[in-house]
Protein backbone atom coordinates (compact mmCIF):
# COMPACT_ATOMS: atom_id res chain seq x y z
CA UNK A 1 0.00 0.00 0.00
CA UNK A 2 3.38 2.13 0.99
CA UNK A 3 4.43 1.58 -2.69
CA UNK A 4 1.30 3.06 -4.06
CA UNK A 5 0.99 5.75 -1.89
CA UNK A 6 4.59 6.46 -3.08
CA UNK A 7 3.92 6.28 -6.40
CA UNK A 8 0.61 8.18 -6.35
CA UNK A 9 2.52 11.57 -5.02
CA UNK A 10 4.86 12.80 -7.86
CA UNK A 11 2.03 12.10 -10.58
CA UNK A 12 -0.31 14.32 -8.16
CA UNK A 13 2.56 16.65 -7.82
CA UNK A 14 3.41 17.16 -11.70
CA UNK A 15 -0.82 17.78 -12.51
CA UNK A 16 -0.91 20.49 -10.14
CA UNK A 17 1.49 21.90 -11.42
CA UNK A 18 0.60 21.68 -14.91
CA UNK A 19 -2.83 22.89 -13.76
CA UNK A 20 -0.72 25.89 -12.16
CA UNK A 21 0.76 26.88 -15.46
CA UNK A 22 -2.21 26.10 -17.21
CA UNK A 23 -3.80 28.61 -14.88
CA UNK A 24 -0.99 31.59 -15.33
CA UNK A 25 -1.40 31.03 -18.89
CA UNK A 26 -5.08 31.57 -19.33
CA UNK A 27 -4.82 34.78 -17.02
CA UNK A 28 -1.72 36.04 -19.14
CA UNK A 29 -3.84 35.85 -22.46
CA UNK A 30 -6.95 37.20 -20.64
CA UNK A 31 -5.41 39.92 -19.47
CA UNK A 32 -3.48 40.60 -23.17
CA UNK A 33 -7.15 40.54 -24.62
CA UNK A 34 -8.28 42.93 -21.75
CA UNK A 35 -5.80 45.08 -22.31
CA UNK A 36 -5.86 45.25 -26.51
CA UNK A 37 -9.55 45.67 -25.62
CA UNK A 38 -8.70 48.73 -23.62
CA UNK A 39 -6.20 50.15 -26.04
CA UNK A 40 -8.07 48.77 -29.25
CA UNK A 41 -11.57 49.18 -28.18
CA UNK A 42 -13.13 48.57 -31.69
CA UNK A 43 -13.06 46.02 -33.93
CA UNK A 44 -13.98 45.50 -38.08
CA UNK A 45 -18.08 45.06 -38.40
CA UNK A 46 -18.15 41.28 -39.68
CA UNK A 47 -21.15 42.18 -41.75
CA UNK A 48 -19.22 44.77 -43.69
CA UNK A 49 -16.02 43.99 -42.70
CA UNK A 50 -15.01 47.68 -42.04
CA UNK A 51 -16.48 49.49 -45.05
CA UNK A 52 -19.68 50.73 -43.49
CA UNK A 53 -21.51 49.36 -46.88
CA UNK A 54 -23.92 47.30 -47.95
CA UNK A 55 -23.36 46.41 -51.67
CA UNK A 56 -26.47 45.77 -53.57
CA UNK A 57 -26.25 42.08 -55.61
CA UNK A 58 -26.60 44.09 -58.87
CA UNK A 59 -25.03 47.56 -59.89
CA UNK A 60 -22.44 49.30 -58.15
CA UNK A 61 -25.39 50.53 -55.49
CA UNK A 62 -24.53 50.57 -51.89
CA UNK A 63 -26.36 51.37 -48.70
CA UNK A 64 -25.33 51.79 -44.98
CA UNK A 65 -24.76 48.28 -42.73
CA UNK A 66 -27.50 47.93 -41.27
CA UNK A 67 -25.46 46.01 -38.54
CA UNK A 68 -23.00 49.06 -37.74
CA UNK A 69 -24.77 52.10 -39.75
CA UNK A 70 -21.94 52.73 -41.93
CA UNK A 71 -19.42 53.18 -39.28
CA UNK A 72 -17.72 50.29 -40.15
CA UNK A 73 -16.80 49.56 -36.58
CA UNK A 74 -18.05 47.07 -33.81
CA UNK A 75 -17.60 47.52 -29.94
CA UNK A 76 -15.36 44.13 -29.65
CA UNK A 77 -16.92 42.33 -26.70
CA UNK A 78 -13.87 42.74 -24.16
CA UNK A 79 -14.56 46.32 -24.56
CA UNK A 80 -18.22 45.75 -23.82
CA UNK A 81 -17.43 43.75 -20.85
CA UNK A 82 -15.03 46.89 -19.23
CA UNK A 83 -17.81 48.99 -20.32
CA UNK A 84 -20.40 46.94 -18.31
CA UNK A 85 -17.85 46.97 -15.45
CA UNK A 86 -17.70 50.50 -15.41
CA UNK A 87 -21.04 51.34 -15.32
CA UNK A 88 -21.17 49.60 -11.99
CA UNK A 89 -18.43 50.50 -10.67
CA UNK A 90 -19.75 54.12 -11.45
CA UNK A 91 -23.03 53.09 -10.21
CA UNK A 92 -21.54 51.99 -7.05
CA UNK A 93 -20.07 55.11 -6.27
CA UNK A 94 -23.24 57.14 -5.88
ZN1 LIG B 1 -21.03 47.06 -40.87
Amino acid sequence: MSFLAATATPTDDASGVLIGLLFITLLLVTLGYALGCWLWPFGACRKCHGSGKRRSPFGRAFGLCRRCGGDGRRLRIGRRVINALREVHSKADR
